[in-house]
């Protein structure tokens, strides 16, 4: 009944409408999950570059209030005492460690080495007096950016805005990897070094082998002359057996040099409080020196490495190889959240693809079980027009021949009307059939209960009907298994039950084939009574057990095929058989054919 066709059809717009934009839809989320973990990373990585990038700037805006508060602090006039005009100064600022002044010759005035100096006079003189009598050169920084800004921004126009090129220089030279490459390789050409950095930015569970990248800062060797010329003021830093130290010089009017080392605790006093909450759940945000130590870290002894921050920037021209960094608090944590969110998108995938599965296949057998009630209901009428003709037509006949008074004998004549009444009683069944079945839908199907002796009802509905039947060349027999008397009352509406048998009978008819043996048989079987009507036909296959009792349901086989119905009999004979609380069922009868059982209660047992 179900067109091979049509499903396909369906499963087709099944497939497209809801399959593949859900499998679709799953490779991208799969896709998408596995990207869970570069992506927090990612997030996580950008929140952090912006604290780095702020903290530099601050960072940056602190050198130049330092270098102000030294310069304001300094002496006018050292020279005229310098003893108590220096250490005036140092009172002055916190910032101020050990003192010089130098001739506009460069010749170191103080500490007078003739004096009695202290420890820290020694070192600093040690450490510092071939440098400051312009004798020995140091290495210079600048940012490789402002150096090559002219090579790294090459439109005219915006060579003409003083701080947009510095602004561009840097952002293109970071944002582009050939360039540094190039501008690096340049650098070096002219002999200017850059020094690696301290630390390696990068992914927890990078390549651990990695080299540190260059820095941004890279140095010129010159002497103290080439660095004061043409400024008054300045920062210079030194690299020596100390570690970084900076110098602060100042050129007064007359031409002389005074100047200081900036305390270092001062220093870096004042840069950690720069970073005001330097740990939280997430990620540690630091400053970290030239040896690769960080300024604040947690109080807990922990064994990181600090050299591997997840961001990084560097500093300033002034401190070289000092950077501000953000590491992870706890590096386990985005894979563990990247896990946690990659579960839960899991999940609702496979809620989202059951239940588009379920729901497709859902709508697809309701869509199919339409169709296929449609179609039953099309080859319905068309079974129904032609079975209302089939009985039409022979009354029709018969009444004609009746009509010219050609009838050979008075038998004949009788039997011409008893199969008159018997097709116009089909004509009836049929119609009564359709009918109830709408009256059944529309819930309107009214019983007149009452006593009926199922025995004497079969007697005479088999009686009734065997004429018709014997004229057909069938076997009718009815065998009443019950106790003496024979009476066997059920409650119920007699015209109903009739129905029912008669649709039973009427199959048994039309599904017999050749042999054409038909037996009802009536007992009792607690507490039910049964009416079994039983041919030798080609019975039921067992799949369509349960569908031949549903409405329009016709078999598909070619005895089926050829004999007309409407798919309605059995199954208003079951619905009018339950409605009197019993039942119709179908059993393989032994040797072949089909059993049909009615089944109701027994009266007064209901
Ligand atoms: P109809 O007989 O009009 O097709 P029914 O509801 O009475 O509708 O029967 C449904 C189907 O059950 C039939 O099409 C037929 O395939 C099958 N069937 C009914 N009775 C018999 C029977 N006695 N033997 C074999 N098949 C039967």
């Amino acid at each position: 009944m179900r067109s091979p066709a049509g499903s396909k059809r369906l499963g087709w717009i099944f497939g497209l409408v809801v399959l593949v934009p859900g499998v679709l839809l799953a490779v991208i989320a799969v896709r998408s999950i596995d990207r869970e973990e570069a992506y927090i990373e990612k997030q996580l990585e950008g929140t952090l570059l912006a604290e780095v990038v702020y903290l530099v700037s601050v960072v940056e805006t602190e050198l130049g209030r330092i270098e102000t508060e030294a310069a304001d602090s300094a002496p006018l006039d050292p020279l005229s005492d310098p003893e108590t005009s220096l250490s005036q100064w140092r009172v002055a600022s916190a910032l101020v460690g050990s003192t010089f002044v130098l001739s506009p010759e460069f010749e170191i005035l103080w500490p007078r080495a003739s004096d009695h100096l202290d420890e820290g006079e020694l070192s600093f003189l040690s450490l510092n007096s071939d440098f400051l009598s312009n004798r020995l050169e140091v290495p210079v920084f600048e940012d490789i950016a402002m150096a090559f800004k002219d090579e790294i921004v090459v439109a005219e126009q915006e060579k003409r805005i003083a701080g947009v090129e510095r602004q561009l220089a840097k952002s293109q030279f970071q944002m582009d990897e050939e360039l540094q490459e190039r501008i690096y390789d340049q650098a070096s050409e002219e002999g200017l070094q850059a020094q690696s950095r301290v630390l390696l930015p990068s992914a927890p569970g990078a390549d651990q082998t990695e080299q540190p990248p260059p820095s941004i800062f890279i140095s010129r060797d010159l002497r103290l002359e080439e660095i004061t010329k043409d400024r008054d003021k300045g920062l210079i830093s030194r690299i020596n057996e100390n570690g970084l130290e900076l110098l602060f010089w100042k050129r007064l009017s007359d031409g002389h040099l005074v100047g200081c080392v900036i305390s270092d605790t001062e220093l870096r006093e004042r840069l950690i409080a720069l970073v005001p909450e330097a740990y939280t759940d997430v990620r540690i945000l630091t400053l970290v020196d030239e040896q690769g130590q960080p300024l604040v870290a947690p109080q807990e002894a922990e064994t990181r490495d600090y050299r591997r921050p997840l961001v990084a920037r560097e500093l300033s021209a002034v401190l070289p190889l000092w950077e501000a960094a953000a590491y992870l608090t706890d590096p386990g944590a985005v894979s563990a959240r990247a896990g946690r969110a990659a579960r839960i998108l899991w999940a609702l995938i496979s809620i989202l693809f059951v239940s588009i599965l379920v729901g497709g296949i859902l709508v697809l057998r309701a869509v199919r079980a339409e169709v296929v009630l449609a179609r039953q209901k099309t080859s319905f009428v068309a079974n129904v027009s032609h079975e209302l003709k089939t009985p039409l037509t022979s009354i029709r006949m018969f009444a004609e021949m009746l009509k010219t008074g050609r009838q050979p004998s008075e038998s004949k004549r009788g039997e011409y009307l008893s199969l008159m009444v018997s097709e116009s009683e089909r004509l009836t069944r049929l119609i009564n059939n359709v009918l109830d079945f709408s009256r059944m839908e529309q819930g309107r199907k009214r019983y007149t209960m009452e006593r009926v002796d199922l025995t004497a009802l079969c007697r005479e509905l088999v009686e009734n009907q065997r004429p018709r039947y014997e004229q057909n060349g069938f076997d009718l027999e009815l065998r009443i298994d019950t106790s003496a008397d024979g009476a066997v009352l059920v409650e119920g509406d007699p015209e109903s039950l009739k129905q029912s048998l008669l649709n039973l009978l009427s199959n048994a008819e039309k599904y017999s084939g050749q042999n054409k043996s038909i037996e009802v048989r009536l007992r009792r079987e607690e507490p039910w009574v049964c009416i079994d009507v039983m041919d030798r036909g080609r019975g039921v296959p067992a799949a369509q057990a349960r569908q031949i009792f549903q409405e329009f349901y016709r078999g598909d086989d070619s005895l089926t095929a050829k004999v007309r119905g409407s798919g309605l009999g059995l199954s208003i004979t079951r619905r009018i058989l339950r409605d009197h609380g019993g039942d119709v069922l179908y059993l393989p009868r032994e040797g072949g054919g089909s059993i049909f059982r009615i089944q109701l209660p027994v009266a007064g047992q209901r």
